[in-house]
């Protein structure tokens, strides 16, 4: 179908939703016949760079690497998904300038909602001290100054967040006609 190559970086602080919103959007675009592919931070951290900390060299060279494989798939004209805290501006955009075709999303929700949906128990072991360097308890998390989309998971749907990625791509030359969920 011509389709065009892009990189779709979720970030965001842990529970923000940046696995809910990318699952959809993923799981919408294969049904119409996209050919794409997920890099979750949590499965990528499992495999591509097992035995990386969270120290800021090991959270760099953590979204280094998954830059590296969007980079590739982008320019074999795959709609790359990418959902990852990514918690430090800079390295965000060096990524972003070597893929070019990049669209950020911000998955904004306040840190006191994250921490109160604590999907995976995680904000709890960060305030006891069981998990060190936590990004917005312990760690810091730079917000994007210029995100192409904000998802206010707080205030917003999930349908509502979804279609807020599709129209962005459509209206960037990405998808050959409008989807919605
Ligand atoms: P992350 O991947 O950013 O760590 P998750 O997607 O695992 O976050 O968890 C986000 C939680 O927030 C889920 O339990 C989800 O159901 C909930 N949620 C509530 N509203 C929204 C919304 N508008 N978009 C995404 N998630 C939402």
């Amino acid at each position: 179908m011509g389709q065009k190559g892009v990189t779709v970086w979720f970030t965001g602080l842990s529970g923000a939703g940046k696995t809910t919103i990318s699952e959809q959007v993923a799981k919408k675009l294969k049904e119409q016949g996209y050919k794409i592919e997920v890099l979750d931070g949590d499965i990528v951290r499992t495999n591509l760079t097992k035995g990386l900390g969270f120290s800021k060299e090991d959270r760099d060279t953590n979204i280094r690497r998954i830059g590296f494989v969007a980079d590739l798939l982008t320019r074999n004209d795959v709609i790359v998904i990418v959902s990852a805290i990514s918690p430090y501006r800079g390295v965000r955009e060096e990524v972003k300038e070597k893929i070019g075709n990049f669209v950020e999303v911000f998955v904004n929700a306040p840190l006191s909602v994250c921490e109160d949906r604590d999907v995976k128990g995680l904000y709890k072991k960060a305030r006891s001290g069981e998990i060190k360097m936590f990004t917005g308890v312990s760690d810091p998390y730079e917000p994007p100054t210029s995100p192409e989309i904000e998802c206010r998971t707080d205030l917003e749907e999930l349908d509502e967040s979804i279609n807020k990625v599709f129209a962005s791509l459509q209206e960037l030359g990405y998808l050959s006609e409008p989807v919605t969920v």
